[in-house]
């Protein structure tokens, strides 16, 4: 189909729509995002003949949702009621919620098989009592309380969310103008360092924003400008919109977020501060995990006394503007540019983001983080692609020597330092970020208790720790097979093993330091910047039985890459107060838990990937790692690579 104005789009679906099902009503037809929908008060029609939909979308050629009208939705109160009835109380149902956004019920059920019935028979005999669309989903085991705030807020808002929705389609089906084709890259943030990753890709009808995120350690800056991605250059930002509307990011069409960690997402909620109305696309877990973390860094600069550039009611805006993608969904999200998420490896919801651009013009590829093996929770980077020219790669450990222990050597070398501590009764201290390093590390200490190979102890998590896990229960389709399996086995769950113990409140801090029987704690945050980790830290560190160790990335500057590199003495200021530490804990790091792939997966993963690509642009690495490791793809494999300063931009086509 040529590409029309949106009315004509509109006006040839309609008929599309009288030409499969001539014998039904459209109430209303209008964009959501680059899906049309389609209201009617005849939706049994498309029930009893679920072929139909799928024969328009192929005629038109585009993504197509057929929805009941609002004026015959039964009331939520009597829908419930009316789904209970037929549901058999074996199917558990434990809660039916509606989202009037897509008419949708959702039902969560411990045995979703008995709410959708022999093939189906149930489901399709709720849709016609209710008219609502059911949708089933498992009972999550651990509540969270984001997910369901989350889900309130997008309730409370749906009216605004409609008309964001419906601009959003409209502007994607505008006619593109002809002329001269480009394709380039604007390196923002994160190149030839970690940190405040941003990159912009142009071409001549789009700009594409991927990722926005803050320096690690920023939050301790009293500097609001410093520490975030150069969003001040004149291709992103219009300073005579700035100076009229405040609206400076006004010609920016939509952002992409890779995954939830703050280097990446920290500063998203920045640009609805200015006044950017466009859409932010992520995977629901991505969202909900950016949620999360950006309010808790709000909350840590605050308690701080530090400024961040922005406050809870931007991340709200975002979240209002916020359109969500699964892995392997395709969709338009400007005129000439379509983007599809694939899995990363790297945290829950991480995504490596495919871009096709024109008709088939050129495909980039942004890896993100990676990690390309299986972890205790995912399953590895997904490096099959349609398509692909050019990568953009992260090279954390793209280093010369940058090798990691494999998993199993990894659990192995915690247990034995763990054991170690044990038995001379110390406690052992982890700071982990709340949202990956945590969990591998609960799976891998449930797993050593529950095979006895290490005594049974408390092991403490405190921060935000369990509030991220919740949603790794939320979302476990986003999980590795085994996980998934045992987190449904209510039994098996190995989150719900009682050797964790939730630390709510700040003054249990305290006794559990001076509990004269060992521990471990996780607490946030992963790189000592601040947070609960602080505190416990304080007041383990002169003891000599106590353990610190690292599991995870300290980046350059960060108070834990100073203790990792042996500093003894540290001056520190916690809560407003200055404090002495002299370090006599044993200090040390543990290998291998890295969401990262190292080196070698790192060049695994280009000379494996599928198609191979043309070009490689390394980027997320501190020191010389982005250029060593563009050097071994050109030197090695014969691609052209490169390490890209920030500010430097590419032309790829
Ligand atoms: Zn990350």
């Amino acid at each position: 189909m040529a590409m029309g104005e949106w009315e004509d789009i509109l006006q040839q679906t309609k008929e599309a729509v009288l030409e499969f099902a001539p014998s039904i009503t459209i109430t209303s037809i209008d964009f959501e995002a680059s899906l049309i929908v389609v209201y009617t008060k005849d939706i049994d029609y498309f029930t009893d003949n679920p072929n139909v939909v799928k024969q328009i979308a192929q005629k038109i050629r585009r993504r197509i949702s057929i929805r009941p009208d609002p004026s015959i939705l039964m009331k939520e109160e009597d829908a419930k009621e009316i789904i209970k009835r037929i549901v058999p109380a074996e199917a558990g149902i434990t809660d039916i919620y509606f989202e009037p956004e897509t008419c949708e019920v959702v039902i969560a059920a411990e045995a979703p098989g008995l709410v959708i019935g022999k093939e189906g028979q149930l489901l399709n005999e709720i849709k016609k009592q209710v008219k609502w669309a059911p949708r089933v989903v498992r009972t999550p085991p651990i509540p969270s309380r984001i997910v369901s705030e989350i889900r309130e807020f997008l309730k409370e808002n749906q009216e605004d969310r409609r008309q964001f929705l419906r601009e959003v389609g409209r502007k994607l089906n505008r006619p593109i103008l002809n002329g001269e084709n480009w394709v380039r890259v604007i390196a923002l943030g994160g190149y030839r360092e970690v940190g405040r990753s941003a990159t912009l890709l142009m071409t001549r009808n789009s700009r594409v924003l991927i990722d926005c995120g803050v320096v690690a350690g920023n939050v301790q800056s009293n500097e609001p400008w410093s520490g975030v991605p150069y969003l001040y250059v004149p291709e992103i930002w219009s300073q005579d919109s700035f100076q009229n509307e405040n609206n400076p990011f006004k010609y920016l069409d939509a952002v992409v977020l890779t995954h939830a960690h703050l280097d990446h997402s920290g500063l998203l909620p920045f640009l609805y501060k200015y006044n950017f109305k466009g859409p932010l696309y992520a995977t629901p877990a991505t969202r909900d995990l950016a949620v999360l973390l950006q309010m808790d860094y709000l909350k840590l600069a605050h308690s701080e006394g530090n400024k961040v550039p922005y406050d809870s009611k931007d991340i709200k805006e975002m979240l209002k503007r916020t359109i969500t993608l699964e892995y392997g969904e395709t969709t338009d999200i400007t005129q000439d540019v379509r983007l599809t998420f694939h899995n990363a490896g790297h945290i829950l919801g991480s995504s490596i983001a495919h871009f096709h651009i024109g008709e088939g013009l050129h495909n980039i590829v942004v890896s993100g983080d990676i990690k390309f093996e299986k972890t205790w929770l995912f399953s590895a980077a997904n490096n099959k692609f349609p398509r692909a020219e050019t990568v953009i790669i992260e090279s954390t450990y793209g280093g010369r020597d940058d090798f990691q222990p494999s998993r199993r050597e990894a659990g192995e070398n915690l247990k034995n330092i763990v054991s170690n501590v044990i038995s001379r009764n110390g406690k052992v201290l982890v700071p982990v970020f709340a949202v990956g390093r945590s969990q591998e590390v609960m799976l891998v200490l449930e797993e050593y208790i529950r095979n006895n190979e290490l005594p049974k102890i408390p092991v403490y998590i405190d921060g935000m720790i369990w509030e991220a896990t919740a949603i790794h229960a939320a979302y476990p389709e986003y999980l590795n097979k085994e996980l998934r399996e045992r987190i449904f086995k209510k039994s098996d769950n190995p989150f719900l093993s009682d050797i964790f113990v939730r630390v709510d409140t700040p003054d249990r801090r305290e006794k559990i330091v001076n509990d004269p029987d060992p521990s471990v704690i996780l607490a946030t945050s992963g790189m000592m910047n601040g947070g609960p980790v602080m505190e416990y830290f304080i007041n383990m560190a002169e003891n000599p039985k106590n353990a610190l160790i690292f599991v995870g990335y300290q980046a350059e500057g960060t108070i834990g890459r100073r203790i990792q590199k042996g500093e003894k003495a540290l001056t520190l200021s916690y809560m407003g107060k200055m404090n002495t530490i002299n370090i006599s804990m044993e200090i040390a790091t543990v290998e291998g838990f890295s969401g990262h792939a190292d080196r070698k997966q790192l060049i695994q993963f280009i000379t494996s990937m599928h198609p191979r690509p043309n070009k490689v642009i390394t980027c997320h690495g501190d020191g010389d790692n982005c250029e060593y490791l563009a050097d071994t793809f050109y030197r090695k494999y014969g691609i052209d690579s490169i390490a890209p300063k920030n500010l430097e931009s590419l032309r790829l086509y």
